[in-house]
């Protein structure tokens, strides 16, 4: 599928807080830029307090505009100056609560946000909406006789159903057990895909950002570091924060050679630099856990100091003789001890590495 016009702009958003009891105020949003298209999926990743939520309420309308401009389908929807009416956005919002309404059932939740059709239609637009998402079953239920994933499912088709330019999705899986949110995650990627939904989600949980979305935004402080595909962010991140972030990685010590090649503690490589480099200068490579093989007569040794289980794989941290630590997945039918001494080695096929950047 192509993307072709944009549906969101954020330019320069900056959103502040006072803080209680003082005359200073800190910077939740800082100088934030992004363009999601018509139809794509983002979402936001960061930890914990980075401003996720903020930029979802700044979108809404729920919060004041520092400086920058808010615009959906090229039209100013907040500005320092102006706000438009949340309620005539025309953005559907499901939060990490689920906030469906206890006295109403399952049908009426999603009627209720339905406007301007007459009581038969809502009915029907309503019926269609659960039987897509597979609960046609419970429309006279209430939201306390459903399951967790089955709420989230209800809030999904009620954001959905009044057919809203963009869908926002703040930590809609958080409250949900592991093994039902990656699948929750395909289904709602399904579901957004089939009716063409332009969303953009937020979450602190890297698998799930890559299950559901076609870019990824990771923020830090507020201030987004790198927006791009999953692949891009996970094999070519542009920055430390989201390089260390991302998956199990480690950085290493290297040496530019000739031939666009850099000598480290485990070996010669290829690599790939966002930054300009010059032979015999020392930089630093990031090296991802998957790319490091154990063999048992390997010239280069390492002792295993820590291991965790991780189903399909081990994921080991190793000291090699100079001190510096790394990890390494590993086969879990291969169980190896703490205290062990194993030889180590890339795997050459997979470069590029990315540089970190010696500034940062
Ligand atoms: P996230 O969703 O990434 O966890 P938030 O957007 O909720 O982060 O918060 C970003 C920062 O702004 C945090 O430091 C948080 O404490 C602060 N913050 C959020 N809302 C308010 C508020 N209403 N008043 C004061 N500080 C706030
Ligand atoms: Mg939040």
């Amino acid at each position: 599928m192509t993307f072709k016009n944009t549906l969101l702009s954020i330019n320069d958003l900056t959103v502040t807080f006072s803080k209680s009891n003082c005359r200073s105020s800190i910077h939740a949003i800082n100088h934030f830029n992004l363009k999601l298209n018509e139809g794509e999926i983002g979402c936001l990743l960061g930890p914990s307090g980075s401003g996720k939520s903020t930029v979802l309420r700044a979108i809404c309308g729920f919060e004041h505009l520092k400086s920058g401009l808010i615009q959906l389908r090229k039209k100013v929807i907040s500005s320092p100056r102006f706000e438009h009416p949340s309620h005539l956005r025309g953005i559907g919002m499901v939060f990490q609560d689920f906030s469906l309404f206890p006295h109403l059932t399952v049908i009426e939740n999603i009627t209720f946000g339905l406007q301007g059709l007459s009581s038969k239609n809502k009915q029907l637009k309503a019926t269609q909406w659960l039987d897509r998402v597979l609960l046609l079953d419970k429309a006279d239920s209430y939201p306390y006789e459903l399951s967790g994933g089955e709420q989230q499912r209800v809030a999904l088709a009620r954001a959905m159903a009044p057919e809203p330019s963009l869908i926002l999705l703040d930590e809609p899986f958080s409250s949900l057990d592991l093994e039902l949110r990656e699948q929750l995650a395909l289904d709602f990627r399904a579901l957004l895909k089939s009716r063409n939904m332009t969303t953009l989600m937020v979450t602190h949980n890297q698998t799930e950002a890559f299950t559901i979305a076609d870019k990824v935004g990771v923020v830090c402080r507020g201030e987004l570091l790198q927006w791009d595909t999953p692949y891009q962010i996970y094999h070519h991140p542009t920055n430390q924060f989201v390089a260390e972030f991302i998956g199990q990685s480690f950085f290493l010590k290297g040496i530019v050679l000739e031939n666009d090649r850099i000598k480290t503690e485990l070996g010669e490589m290829p690599f790939n630099s966002n930054y300009r480099t010059e032979i015999g200068q020392t930089l630093e490579v990031l090296i991802r856990a998957e790319n490091v093989q154990l063999e048992v007569n390997g010239a280069i040794r390492a002792t295993i100091i820590n291991k965790a289980f991780r189903g399909a794989m081990y994921l080991y941290t190793l000291k090699l003789d100079s001190g510096t630590n790394i990890v390494a997945f590993n086969s879990s039918h291969h169980c190896l001890e703490v205290g062990e001494k194993i030889g180590v080695c890339l795997d050459n096929k997979q470069t590029p590495h990315v540089m970190k950047n010696p500034q940062s």
